[in-house]
Order: structure tokens, then C-alpha cells, then sequence
């Protein structure tokens, strides 16, 4: 029973999966022969095919691993790349043409690769063997070949004939085995002709005593013997191709009638062995002999690696099990965990603040149109400093002029799209959160969980936004109308709108101190100021045409100095309203139109946390529930096996930590096979002497 060699070449697969060491290379049977001996037609007879690559350019460049794997139970013949995943390719034709064009596809100037191509062949009529096809040895270099080539096909062949393979060394019935290029390279690697079968081509052509005489050498005497074939048939020329089992038997048939009507030379009383049929049978019974003898050497290269691979796994791993579906599902806990908790510290009163900020914004703009311009120093300085305000025009507060400007400015407040401002600033402080949360967590380094999560964020963010905008829209409608705001809000706002204003003092006196230090000093920027100025006093007529200034200064330094007056203007008049806010004047609501400040501030903070209580139902509760779900419809069960592969393996970490396990895995796999492959031999063995 030829199991071993089966059970070996499964072997071989996993182990090609683990990325195969050389030391993990199990016994193959290596073809090799000069151009034109005959190797392609007897390795198609073998396999019962016409496959191989033909033409007279040197089709073969690179090594051709090829395992036959015998399915005694399917009718169907496939062949398979393994490397190139295209999978079952019935067509004989199909594979020549996939084999041509992945030999031509080595370069001219290099000629021959040692790339080996994989192909396995599924068939009935095959026996299980592993064969790898080389480039012919050749005897002149042609043309348009490099120099060297003779030596690089050799040196190719001399690398896959080494121990433990079996060396099928091709020679033609017609040339000289004293010229015989196979035999010779067989020669220097195997001297006593301990692994090599000699196989004599073209038997045909050549006169059955002579023929009879090189099978049986004594020149070159191989262990294994030789045999002598006729591997051509006489009808597979390319006129009609045919299946398995008639190239078979018609090349069979064919030597048959030409060996059997020489029956004293190629007889069964001559000795020798003829036929392709023979080949086959000593083919699988040399390799399942060699992997045989090889089982042991194999199996402790095998646990060597095992034991590499495991100590690899204890030090660098802390023996820590690791899949690529446990990574994606603890990275996806630990992320939905981490947004649990930003859940529970993100709710009503930040929404507020952040709304809030924003507001407060629009207040200053608001009052820096409407107050804090010239006749708002009329408002100041009545309230203020009521000696200083003899030389400026008296605008009683009360007035019905600012009256109208504190209900114009009220009502560019609360229409200035609350709705839609309050979503777009959470909706986008939420996506601002989710991303800071990615950032630190595993799927920081992975491209393509950050993109599903993100769209999963935005997703749900942007189908809820019109609605949520309108619903806010709606709730602050009666503000539009009336602001009513009780002392205690009143209170609050002449807190907080003193701090918004200390601060934008702040920030101008600072944007001052940046424009001095570019300008290049106090006294230079003071300078500038003080001729925009006079300049806008009228006092000086500006000239210059924009682009060289004037008054001597630069167009640049004219517009920084504009600029600081600005921010000088803005800041004395703050800091006068931050008197005005202080003062008893602005101690009631009673007062407001002395304080639009104070008043715009409370009118905001209504607004904000009304706003705030309709987003929390309509945006963020629905957000906070949708997004772990929509997590684990993304990244959850949704994805196949490959794509928790890719996934897991974008980060270079886990993919080494992944591999590694799995060659451990993978050598743990074949090593029990191995064992009871052993197991499986020693009985034989044991049958085999009692018997
Ligand atoms: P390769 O270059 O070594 O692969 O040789 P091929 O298999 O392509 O064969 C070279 C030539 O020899 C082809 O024209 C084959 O048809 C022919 N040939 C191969 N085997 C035999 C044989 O047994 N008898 C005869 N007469 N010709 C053969």
C-alpha cells in the first residue's frame, strides 16, 4: 500500500503553507535531461497529459514542483495553481498556456529563475508522486542567450538534485551515455548511483540489441536501474488531444507492440525493464521508499522547528493564544468599553458648556456691531465717568434708540440658526470624541476598522441631523418672540459675561503684544499707530497706492498698524464695559438697556439649554444606543474569515504574533501526523518479517 506517500505530500502542503524550510523539504523525484531527450514527453506520459510547454525557445526557466495526487474515487482531472488561487482548471490546454506564459515571463537577459512554479494534478489515473521538472541542460548557447546560461541551468540543477530526492536522469537511446549530460550531473552528486533511476528515451530509434545493451549498463550502473521507453505516441502529434487515459493507452499500446516484437531483447527473460507503465510503478515504489527512509530525519527536522517556533511563542509572546477573530472581538470590547465610559462623562452640562462657547461668540460679534462702536461710548461714559462726557452727545439709556438696539440685537440672536448651529456643534464634538477614542485604541493602526468606524459615527450623526436641527429650531421659537429673564438668570450672566469679556481683553492685549514683536518693537508698532491715527483724524492725508504705503511706512506695516489700533480701541472700550457691568447700574434686570451684555449672556444661556435638553433626546441618547450596534454590524459577524484576517494582520505586531502561532500550530499538526505515520510503518515493517 502506497500510503506513505500520499500522507507525505499532505504533509508537504502544510508545510508550504508554513513557508517551507529548507531543512523541511521532503524527498521529490527530480527530472532532469538535455534539451530534447525526451523529459517533457515522459513526464506527459507519466501524468497521461500533454501539459507542458513546448517550442523551440528554451520553454522551461523555472522549476516546476509538481505533485500528482491520485483520487481513485472522482472520474474528474483538474490541475491546480496553489500560488496563483485560480482554481480548478480542467483544461489540459489551459494549464500548458498558464505554465508558458509564467515561464516566458522570466526575463530574456536572466533566462532561467529559480522560482520554483507550484502545480498539483488531480487525477484517477495518476499515482500520488512528487516530481520537479528543470530546465533542460544545454550543450551550445544560442544566440540571443547569455553566456553563462549553460552554467546557470546547471547550477539550478545541481541545487534540486541533492539527498534525500531521487534523480530521474533522462538520456536519449540515440546519443552516447558517455554523453549522456543527466547521467553525468547525476554522477558528481550521487557517485554510486544510490538515488538515481536512468531512463532511457526514443528506445525506437536505436536497434533492439544495442538498446538492450544500454539498459543494461555496466559503465554507468545505477542502483535502481534503468528503463528503456517510447514515450511518444503516434497520434498525440497535436492533430487531436486526448484524454488521460488514451494518451495512456495509446502510448502503452504502442510500446507494447514495438517491445513485444523483440521479445528476446526487451522480453521478459532479457532482464530489463521497458515501458512507461514500469516507470510509473518504480517511481512510486523508489519514492515511497526514500520517504520511508527519510521519516525520521524529516520528523526531527520538523520537531527542531517545532521547538524553535514554540520558544519563539513563549519569549516573545508570553505564550499569550491569539486569533485574528479573538483580536478583532477584544479590540472591538475594549473600544465599545472606552465608549461607554466617554458616555457617561459626556452629557447635558458639556453639551451646554460647548453650545454655550459657541454662543458667546455670536454675543461679541453682536455687540461689537451694534455697541461698540462710537455711540456706545455715549452708553459708557453716562454710566461711568459722567464728568468726562461734557465734550460728546448725551443719549439718555432709556432712550427709544436703545431700546430698539437691544431688541434687534435679542432678535439677531435667537434667529441666527440655533437649530442648526447647536447639532452641527455636537454632531461634530461627538465625531471629534470618536476619533480621540480611536487614536487609543488597537484600531489606531488599522486603516480599515478606523474607516468603518468613522462611517458608522457620521452615518447615524447625519441621519438624525435634520431633524434634530428643526426640532431645536422649533423649541427656541418663543425666544424670538419675548426674552424674559428673572434676576437670578440676570445674576448669573453678569458673572459669567464678566469672564467672557476679561478674556477677550485678554486675547487683544495678547494679538497687541504679537503685533509688537512683529513689527519689532513697542516704540516702532506705537509709531505706526500713531500715524493711522492722525491719519483717520484727518489731520494727515494718506497717500501712496496701496502697495508702498505712506507717511514712509511700508503697506504691510500700515495694515499691522490698523490692525493694533483696532485691537487698542476694542480694548479700551472693553475694559470700559467691564466697568459699566460692575457698576450699580447693572446690579438688576430692571437696567438692561444699559447692559446688552449682561442681557445678550442670559438670552444665550436660555437659549443653549434649551437647546441642549432637545438635542440630548433627539441626537446624542439615539447616537449613545445606535453606535455600539452599528459597531457590530460593521465589524462584527458581518465579516468573512479573510477579510478578520486582513484585518488582523494590518498591524505588523499581531501579524507576527498571529504567524507565529500558526506555524506553531501548523508544525504541531504535521509532527502528529508524522508520528503516526511512524507508528503506521513500524507495523508494516512487523508484518512484513512475519510473514
Ligand atoms: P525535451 O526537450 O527533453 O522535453 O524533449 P521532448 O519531450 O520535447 O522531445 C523532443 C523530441 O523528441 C520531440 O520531437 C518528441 O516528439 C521526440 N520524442 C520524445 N520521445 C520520443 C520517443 O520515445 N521516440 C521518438 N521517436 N521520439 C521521441
Amino acid at each position: 500500500m502506497m500510503v506513505l506517500t500520499k500522507k507525505m505530500i499532505e504533509i508537504r502542503s502544510i508545510l508550504q503553507k508554513v513557508g517551507q524550510s529548507s531543512s523541511l523539504t521532503l524527498p521529490s523525484i527530480v527530472v532532469i535531461g538535455s534539451q530534447s531527450s525526451g523529459k517533457s514527453s515522459v513526464l506527459e506520459a507519466i501524468v497521461g497529459h500533454e501539459f507542458l510547454p513546448k517550442g523551440s525557445n528554451m520553454v522551461t526557466r523555472r522549476p516546476i514542483e509538481l505533485t500528482l495526487v491520485n483520487t481513485p474515487a472522482s472520474g474528474d482531472e483538474y490541475g491546480e495553481f496553489p500560488d496563483l488561487g485560480l482554481g480548478r482548471i480542467s483544461d489540459f490546454s489551459s494549464i500548458q498556456r498558464t505554465l508558458t506564459e509564467l515561464n516566458m515571463a522570466v526575463s530574456d537577459v536572466d533566462c532561467v529563475s529559480d522560482d520554483p512554479i507550484h502545480l498539483t494534478i488531480y487525477s484517477p489515473n495518476v499515482p500520488d508522486l512528487s516530481l520537479i521538472d528543470l530546465p533542460g541542460y544545454i550543450q551550445v548557447v544560442g544566440q540571443n542567450q547569455p553566456l553563462q546560461l549553460k552554467q546557470k541551468i546547471s547550477e539550478l540543477c545541481d541545487k534540486y538534485i541533492q539527498p534525500p530526492n531521487v534523480i530521474l536522469a533522462i538520456s536519449a537511446a540515440d546519443v552516447d551515455l558517455a554523453n549522456s549530460t543527466a547521467l553525468r550531473a547525476s554522477r558528481r552528486v550521487d557517485p554510486r548511483g544510490e538515488r538515481t533511476i536512468g531512463v532511457i528515451t526514443k528506445m525506437d530509434l536505436v536497434d533492439p540489441a544495442r538498446g538492450a545493451a544500454i539498459l543494461n549498463d555496466k559503465q554507468y550502473p545505477l542502483r535502481l536501474g534503468y528503463v528503456g521507453v517510447v514515450s511518444k505516441a503516434p497520434l498525440s502529434q497535436g492533430l487531436f488531444k486526448m484524454g488521460s487515459t488514451n494518451l495512456m493507452s495509446a502510448i502503452a499500446k504502442h510500446e507494447n507492440s514495438f517491445f513485444s516484437s523483440h521479445p528476446l531483447d526487451y522480453g521478459p527473460d532479457a532482464g530489463v525493464n521497458v515501458g512507461t507503465t514500469t516507470l510509473r510503478k518504480k517511481l512510486m515504489n523508489v519514492l515511497e521508499q526514500t520517504m520511508s527512509s527519510s521519516l525520521q530525519s524529516t520528523s526531527d527536522a520538523i520537531r527542531q522547528e517545532l521547538e524553535e517556533a514554540t520558544y519563539e511563542f513563549k519569549v516573545q509572546y508570553n505564550d499569550r493564544p491569539l486569533s485574528a477573530e479573538s483580536y478583532l472581538a477584544e479590540s472591538l470590547d475594549a473600544f465599545k468599553h472606552s465608549f461607554k465610559q466617554f458616555t457617561e462623562e459626556f452629557g447635558r452640562p458639556q453639551m451646554r458648556e460647548l453650545l454655550k462657547n459657541e454662543l458667546d461668540q455670536k454675543v461679541l460679534d453682536l455687540l461689537a456691531v451694534r455697541y461698540w462702536n462710537k455711540p456706545v461710548t455715549d452708553l459708557s461714559l453716562a454710566q461711568v465717568e459722567p464728568d468726562h462726557i461734557s465734550d460728546l452727545p448725551k443719549a439718555e439709556a432709556s432712550s427709544l434708540y436703545w431700546h430698539r438696539q437691544l431688541d434687534a440685537s435679542a432678535s439677531a440672536l435667537t434667529k441666527l440658526g440655533v437649530g442648526r448651529l447647536a447639532t452641527t456643534v455636537v454632531a461634530s464634538s461627538l465625531q471629534d470624541h470618536v476619533n480621540r477614542l480611536l487614536n487609543n485604541s488597537n484600531f489606531a493602526t488599522h486603516p480599515f476598522a478606523r474607516q468603518a468606524i468613522l462611517e458608522a459615527a457620521s452615518t447615524i450623526l447625519s441621519e438624525k441631523f435634520y431633524s434634530t436641527s428643526d426640532q431645536v429650531e422649533n423649541c427656541i421659537k418663543p425666544f424670538k418672540f419675548e426674552i424674559d429673564i428673572e434676576e437670578r438668570e440676570w445674576a448669573q450672566g453678569r458673572q459669567h459675561v464678566g469672564d467672557v469679556l476679561k478674556k477677550e481683553l485678554k486675547d487683544c492685549e495678547a494679538a497687541l503684544g504679537g503685533l509688537e514683536s512683529s513689527v519689532g518693537g513697542r516704540r516702532k508698532l506705537k509709531e505706526v499707530m500713531n500715524f493711522v491715527d492722525k491719519a483717520r483724524k484727518g489731520d494727515l492725508v494718506v497717500e501712496g497706492d496701496g502697495q508702498s504705503g505712506a507717511g514712509g511706512f511700508s503697506a504691510a506695516l500700515l495694515a499691522k498698524g490698523r490692525e493694533a489700533v483696532f485691537l487698542r480701541d476694542r480694548a479700551d472700550i472693553i475694559k470700559m464695559r467691564l466697568l459699566a457691568i460692575k457698576s450699580k447700574q447693572c446690579a438688576s434686570v430692571r437696567n438692561k438697556y444699559y447692559c446688552p451684555e449682561v442681557f445678550l449672556d442670559s438670552a444665550a444661556s436660555k437659549l443653549a439649554s434649551t437647546a441642549v435638553l432637545f438635542i440630548n433626546v433627539e441626537l446624542l441618547s439615539e447616537f449613545y444606543y445606535k453606535f455600539p450596534r452599528e459597531l457590530d454590524l460593521r465589524l462584527g459577524r458581518h465579516l468573512t474569515e479573510d477579510e478578520v484576517e486582513r484585518f488582523a494582520k494590518e498591524d505588523p505586531k499581531i501579524r507576527r504574533h498571529l504567524e507565529v502561532i500558526r506555524r506553531k500550530e501548523l508544525l504541531e499538526l504535521v509532527l502528529e501526523k508524522m508520528d503516526s505515520l511512524k507508528q503506521l510503518e513500524g507495523r508494516e515493517r512487523e508484518r512484513l518479517t512475519d510473514e
